[in-house]
């Protein structure tokens, strides 16, 4: 059991990919965040970010001589969100085993969408011809998937889970057009809170803040400078309602829940880097603790004296009230 939670940015761009030499600083993949806790991957978002991480992936399991076990979710099914999952070639080996989750209606939703995104029309390769052993499941706000050990399950609570458990909780956010969830993922009391695609209101969104309270790390969308969003960028429309934040709207989540490292995510795809590295700027007067994802970025949360006393006083059965204050 190694005693760190890491994550890694593969594709930090919204609605499109963006290459070139105006987005070599902070990468043109759409977006893809890897999480990696108690030996467990997780990955959030399949965008052209997760093309890359694929071929790690599977450079990682020849290396390693091991089948992949993978936990996928989606926060919602845009196709900057779900472009990259044709490509993912950890998904073409039998020996992969592949959980999906993310939103939908009913629980066969997300497999409709995935099904109809690779419809022999749109593409050659069929969900069927992706080998791998897959469950690929819709869930719902009130339910919790926990990965403990080798069993991945979901359900309504995480309280029979173990304390090496890594616990997904989920918010439904109304703040993008047709909704999208925000994932809290959370192993050994350290938290990263996964905010993408998501538009502030006037007085923060509160719900959000709730959510996020104490993580401690923010992934926040922050696509947007002021200027943009209110249609003061000569040769760009107004986007407010596009469901999507300014640097302002992230930094004010952060600063109200009391997070930890603030990260701006899902950057415009029309943005140099140069707008990019001015937008952090800007957030980093709000809220110090703030950078702007980049490709390649890793970000490693140690584990402290007070989160393994909290997982070690889970074990104990006489230390029940502790268990309950536990933030998991
Ligand atoms: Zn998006
Ligand atoms: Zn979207």
């Amino acid at each position: 059991m190694n005693d760190e939670l890491k994550i890694k940015f593969w594709g930090v761009r919204g609605s499109y990919p963006a290459p070139g030499a105006g987005t070599v600083k902070y990468g043109g993949n759409t977006s893809c965040v890897e999480i990696n806790a108690g030996g467990h991957t997780i990955i959030l978002d399949a965008g052209t970010g997760i093309i890359p991480l694929g071929h790690e992936l599977a450079k990682r399991a020849i290396q390693e001589k091991r089948g992949l076990e993978l936990l996928l979710l989606f926060s919602h099914l845009h196709h900057d969100h779900t472009q990259g999952f044709p490509f993912f070639t950890p998904a073409y080996f039998p020996n992969t085993r592949l959980h999906v989750f993310g939103p939908g209606g009913t629980p066969e939703t997300l497999k409709q969408v995935l099904e109809r995104n690779q419809s022999s029309e749109t593409f050659p390769l069929s969900l069927r011809d992706m080998p791998a052993a897959k469950t690929i499941e819709s869930v719902r706000e009130s339910q919790v998937i926990v990965w403990d050990e080798e069993k991945v399950w979901v359900g309504e609570s995480a309280s029979s889970a173990s304390p090496d458990a890594v616990v997904i909780r989920i918010h439904k956010s109304y703040a993008h057009p047709g909704g999208v969830y925000v994932y809290r993922i959370t192993w050994r009391g350290k938290s990263v809170v996964y905010a993408t695609d998501t538009e502030g209101y006037v007085g923060m969104d509160r719900k959000l803040v709730a959510f996020a309270r104490n993580a401690d790390v923010l992934i926040h969308d922050a696509q947007y400078n002021e200027e943009h969003y209110r249609g003061q960028l000569a040769g760009f429309p107004s986007t407010q309602g596009y469901g999507h934040s300014t640097v302002t709207m992230a930094a004010e989540v952060a600063a109200a829940a009391e997070t930890g490292e603030l990260i701006l995510f899902h950057h415009d795809p029309a943005y140099t880097d140069d707008l990019v590295a001015a937008q952090e700027a800007a957030a980093q007067k709000l809220f110090p603790d703030s950078r702007a994802a980049h490709e390649g970025l890793e970000i490693k949360l140690r584990l402290d004296f007070r989160s393994l006393l909290k997982s070690v006083a889970k074990t104990k059965p006489d230390f029940g009230s502790l268990r309950d204050g536990s933030k998991i």
